[in-house]
């Protein structure tokens, strides 16, 4: 395996992140009662209006790199919004320093709006800890960690509304960041990342899950023939991400377990990377391990002695901080990662032999390419061979058949590009 080395400038935004902030937030988000979509925007204390009023004023007062970020619209009624309703996502963005790649991003999202038992019910209360003011507090806290750094690529933290009324936010911003020709490199919705025991008694702290999708939801006919021809089901640009979210947030998150989970979501839910899919763009949803189905969109109350209701006591801070920081280790390091490399392409079908070729970026950070490798029966990368900075590889008595194969570049720290399996068959 290529070394996995730990890049200080990484580690310094993963020291940031403290259990003690997001608490904080939390504790803040619940206090408004209901950040139902729908809910009240004129009181200071209460609804939805008064929790993005809080949260533009903690986004704005960051300051250093960060540029304030506002995406307002008018939602029109549909399945979940009766009549026309405001809605706002909000956040920061650090413009990245890299001009040969301006138009690309990154983006992170948790939503802060929440819902009590009935979906549309406006009024009563709907604490909203773990979903999602666990993740908003993120977007918060990972703005903070990130504010004085110079990352290549632009980076997005937002806090968006509409979730719960059916993705209406993240689905406005992903247009948004689209028609603006933004190209979203990766997306994660953080989103339930907070409860450290499940509804079966069971406590995990110790991993997370990532869900994304294996077969793209927007594909062309020619990416469609060629996964086709490949196997390639389990290779997405989401995939991809999926895989280097747990790799590097392992990497650096002292003995935090992330699994890749081969679904795009838990069975028949969604979140806000779904829109971000539907946009064309590589996305994942970070979550917690084991879910307490009593605490999700439960109107707080007490049953038959079973208690309901999504509140702060069961907010697990320093679990959420380690979930925070393997995703801001993640980011940092795509952050910070060369360009990767570009039309890479596979030969050696009937052959006994793999070869492989690419072209690499006039990008002065890539110190080299790494090649991954894994059986086809796996879901990890199993090998990592430094290769040095060359455009092609010659794999004797390898039968590409067997395995699959994807190139990353890597400058002098260790960081990676997401690595990039091949976009064409040759000979
Ligand atoms: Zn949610």
């Amino acid at each position: 395996m290529a070394e996995e080395r730990r890049d200080p400038k990484v580690e310094a935004v993963v020291q940031r992140i403290e259990a003690a902030h997001l608490q904080a937030t939390v504790a803040k988000l619940v206090s408004f009662g209901t950040r139902h979509t729908l809910s009240d925007t004129t009181s200071d204390t209460r609804g939805i209006g008064a929790a993005r009023r809080w949260l533009a004023a903690e986004f704005a007062s960051i300051g250093k790199r960060t540029k304030v970020f506002e995406d307002r619209f008018t939602a029109q009624p549909g399945p979940r919004i009766p009549a026309p309703v405001e809605i706002v996502n909000l956040g920061v963005t650090i413009p990245g320093t890299d001009a040969a790649r301006a138009k690309q991003a990154i983006v992170m999202t948790g939503h802060y709006d929440s819902i009590p038992s009935d979906t549309m019910d406006p009024k009563t209360d709907a604490p909203g800890a773990d979903d999602d003011a666990s993740g908003t507090s993120m977007a918060l806290e990972l703005a903070r960690a990130f504010a004085a750094e110079s990352p290549a690529v632009t980076l997005y933290f937002v806090a968006v509304a509409g979730e719960e009324q059916g993705l209406v936010g993240s689905q406005h911003l992903a247009e948004r960041l689209k028609a603006e020709g933004v190209e979203v490199l990766a997306m994660t919705s953080v989103d339930i990342a907070g409860n450290g025991e499940g509804q079966d008694g069971i406590r995990d702290t110790g991993s997370g899950r990532v869900f994304s999708e294996g077969v793209p939801a927007v594909e062309s006919e020619a990416q469609q023939k060629l996964r086709n021809a490949v196997g390639g089901e389990n290779d997405s640009p989401a995939r991809e991400w999926a895989r280097y979210l747990q790799r590097v947030g392992e990497r650096y998150g002292d003995g935090l377990r992330l699994r890749v989970m081969l679904r795009r979501d838990r069975i028949a839910r969604g979140s806000d990377h779904i829109s971000f899919a539907r946009a064309g763009f590589p996305a994942a949803r970070l979550m917690e391990s084991r879910e307490n189905y009593r605490r999700q969109h439960q109107t707080p109350r007490v049953e038959n002695g079973v208690e309901y209701g999504d509140d702060l006591a069961h907010f697990d801070a320093p679990y959420a901080a380690r979930l925070c920081r393997a995703l801001g280790a993640a980011i940092a390091s795509l952050a910070l990662s060369p360009a990767p490399p570009q039309q890479v392409v596979l030969a050696g079908a009937v052959s006994p032999d793999t070869r492989l070729r690419w072209t690499l970026a006039a990008d002065p950070r890539i110190a080299g390419v790494i090649l991954y490798r894994r059986d086809a029966g796996e879901v990890r990368w199993e090998h990592a061979t430094w290769l040095g900075k060359v455009d092609k590889a010659v794999l004797p008595s390898l039968v590409p058949d067997n395995f699959f194969f994807a190139v990353a570049t890597v400058d002098a720290a260790g960081n990676e590009s997401l690595p990039q399996p091949p976009g064409e068959l040759g000979r």
